[in-house]
């Protein structure tokens, strides 16, 4: 394998940056970096030493070299790693004398790859190693911490085992028994199966959370023209990041922000107000609104209590689809007599029944519930508190699809075709768990996995 190397700190301005080679020839590229050919550092301790490169006398730079020796490293192959000053200038240089003393860039990913290769560590943990990295909230941190631990390949192991153990009972009848298996024994076969269905289910089971925690919720804001909705996405936020004004169609295009709710991502964004209007720019805000809101999970429509309901109110409320939706009744601080009267004069014209949320953006009053109610209808477990949870779309695919083969194996073993019918789709079964982990996973599969790493990685 060829030796790699690659900036393992974010680019930038930093204290220090560190910099990563992996391969037969990381040490000696680190030795002529140092100038210094009896160079020979102990494994695992980092040494202070001056670094050259090939055109001055003078050292560019004093850092901290660290040599991890074969198999005893992230990779499983010899790594240096050189901890710089942290100034781009100063990291470029080192990297291009490592790139003129043979080493080649490293792909996104790549580090992670060679591990996965040679054996240091399975593909779950590898991807753990991504989604920590990538993490948006320390929930989700924590679930790649757990995942990383190697979680959920553990429990991923006795189902593979179990299911090995069924092939091989089917396989051995197909080679040795002449008659068909016995009745009682096909349905010992069956209820196993049907255990290692559920087993596989109950997985599969935990990815909505799962896809919460990472992937969060949408959120659009919607309503007429100074109804409250830049205060509002204030408000949410914490900080005062749309202009909030009483001149109506302020917010011309959309503003979009990242917070969190019991530590569920949400992406919010604050639309320009809905309404029929000449002015170009605007006109252009409001058209994006709407299809906004045909492309999130949630939408917020907000009315004003303060003044009547009009009939535009009513079409925005009616606009929203079939998203799932929450009517806010905004500025109860002024109007608060009105508010019920309000709420029913609404409910009696919507379609549908919907959640309504009493507010006032300027005082807080209604916030804490409106929170609650954003995340409620998307969170089938507390997210804080349940055990492993999948979150990767692609391990719950393979989830989906491994149940789904045992299922119709079930089936079929209940219909009495052969052994080796039924065989094949617990094969596939068995493969699909393993391509979860990595043991079955292709080499096109591999790759466009790894590709979502960041370089470095
Ligand atoms: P947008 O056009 O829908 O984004 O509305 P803004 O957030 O810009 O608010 C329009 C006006 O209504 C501003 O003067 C706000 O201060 C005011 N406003 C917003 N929310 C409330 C509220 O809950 N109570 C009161 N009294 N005024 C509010």
């Amino acid at each position: 394998m060829d030796t790699i190397v690659a900036l393992a700190t974010p680019v930038g301005r930093s204290g220090i940056g560190v910099i990563r080679l992996s391969g037969a020839d990381s040490l000696k590229i680190a030795r002529t970096l140092v100038r210094d050919h009896t160079f020979n550092p102990e494994a695992r301790v980092a040494t202070l030493r001056q670094v050259y490169d090939e055109t001055e006398t003078d050292a560019i730079d004093q850092s901290l070299i660290t040599y991890f020796r074969a198999p005893h490293s992230f990779t499983g192959e010899d790594v240096v790693e050189i901890s710089c000053h942290g100034s781009p200038i100063l990291l470029r240089l080192v990297i291009d004398e490592c790139l003129r003393l043979g080493a080649r860039m490293a792909d996104a990913g790549e580090f992670s790859l060679r591990s996965l290769a040679n054996g240091r560590m399975d593909l779950t943990e590898a991807e753990a190693i991504r989604d920590l990295i990538d993490a948006q909230t320390t929930a989700a941190a924590r679930q790649a911490a757990r995942q990383l631990r190697g979680e959920f390949a553990h429990e991923l192991q006795p189902i593979k085992d179990d299911l090995l153990g069924v092939i091989v009972v089917l396989e051995s009848a197909l080679e040795f028994v002449e008659d068909d298996l016995p009745q009682i024994q096909l349905e010992s076969i069956a209820s196993n199966l049907e255990k290692l269905g559920s087993a596989v289910a109950k997985i599969a089971g935990t990815f909505q959370a799962g896809n919460l925690i990472r992937e969060g919720i949408r959120v659009a804001i919607v309503g007429r023209p100074n109804v409250g909705k830049s205060s509002l996405f204030n408000a949410l936020l914490g900080s005062d990041r749309a202009i909030v004004t009483e001149i109506p169609g302020t917010t011309r295009d959309q503003l979009h922000e990242k917070f969190t709710i019991s530590n569920i991502p949400i992406s919010l964004i604050d639309t320009a107000g809905l309404r029929e209007t000449t002015d170009t720019v605007e006109k252009i805000g409001v058209e994006r609104s709407r299809r906004t809101m045909a492309d999130v999970d949630l939408v917020i429509a907000m009315v004003d209590v303060s003044v009547p309901a009009t009939e535009e109110d009513l079409q925005i409320l009616e606009s929203v689809g079939p998203t799932e939706r929450i009517v806010v009744l905004n500025k109860i601080d002024i109007a608060p007599q009105r508010v019920s009267a309000f709420r029913d004069a609404l409910k009696e014209r919507l379609s549908t029944p919907t959640p309504f949320v009493d507010l006032s953006a300027r005082t807080g009053a209604g916030l804490d519930v409106l929170k609650k109610s954003i995340v409620e209808p998307f969170s089938p477990v507390d997210v804080n508190s349940s055990g492993f949870l999948v979150s990767d779309a692609r391990h719950y695919d393979l989830l989906v699809r491994s149940r789904d083969e045992i299922s119709s194996s079930i089936e079929l073993l209940q219909k009495k075709a052969s052994e080796e019918i039924v065989l094949v789709g617990l094969h596939n079964a068995l493969r699909y768990l393993g391509e979860i982990t990595g043991e079955t996973t292709t080499e096109d599969m591999l790759s466009h996995i790894f590709s979502t790493f960041c370089i470095g990685k």
